[in-house]
């Protein structure tokens, strides 16, 4: 049978670290939503288009091709056949995607692909709506959490080993506001799915918050 695991919460939580080990570990396919949110923010950003302006970013979806690859195990991501996985992790471009992932449009056209991957495979995938609106039927689904302050200084490690030049103050704002605008949209806002187990990550290293999340998906395919 395919198992399909949702892995939501805020950004900085570790959702994605820990999906990726497990993707490795389980042989599940991982699945990066918010890596798509993102492409669609930075394909903006290129072609200068108002983020600010609803119809303007629903008008230009048509001319974005998205792909997900998987070399050596690494999900890579494709903008109209171009490989933006290290552009897609600039901090310009996570500001852009949480403004125009509160478009419907937006929502719409990114839900089918990320369906689709999980109809014929077990997937692991991490994102804001996955256990509420892309797969309300997973097997399993994990909402993760972790105080702000915290998810902002494991991001902002996570930056300067990017070679980002980004104070840990500017980090912290950006995981408010984008926690806020996640939150509070009208389309897919964050949400923990009702039948989802919460996981609090403030206090738990790397290595423990994967040995929790191992041990819920355990006891679920049991
Ligand atoms: O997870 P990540 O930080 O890469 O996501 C970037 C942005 O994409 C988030 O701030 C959020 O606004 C949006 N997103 C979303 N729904 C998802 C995944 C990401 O709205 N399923």
């Amino acid at each position: 049978m395919n198992y399909r695991i949702a892995l939501d919460g805020p950004s900085g939580a570790g959702k994605s670290t820990i999906a990726k080990r497990l993707s490795a570990e389980l042989g599940f396919v991982y699945v990066d939503t918010g890596a798509m949110y993102r492409t669609v923010g930075l394909y903006c950003l290129q072609n200068n288009v108002d983020i600010e302006d609803e119809a303007a970013v629903a008008a230009v979806l048509g001319n974005i091709s998205i792909e997900l690859k998987y070399i050596d195990g690494e999900q890579r991501i494709l903008l109209n056949g171009t490989d933006v996985s290290k552009e897609i992790r600039m901090n310009e471009v996570s500001m852009a995607a949480s403004k125009t992932s509160a478009y419907k449009a937006v929502r719409a056209f990114l839900l089918d692909a990320q369906r689709n991957v999980a109809k014929t495979q077990s997937v692991i995938m991490d994102g804001r709506d996955i256990g509420t609106v892309v797969l309300p039927d997973a097997e399993i689904k994990i909402f993760i959490v972790g105080d702000a302050t915290v998810r902002a200084k494991r991001r902002h490690k996570e930056l300067l080993e990017k070679g980002q030049n980004i104070s840990l103050q500017e980090v912290l704002e950006d995981i408010i506001t984008r926690d806020h605008n996640d939150t509070n949209r009208a389309e897919a806002p964050l949400r923990q799915a009702k039948d989802a187990v919460l996981l609090d990550t403030t206090y738990k290293n790397f290595d423990e918050a994967y040995e929790a999340v191992l041990e819920i998906v355990k006891s679920k395919m049991e």
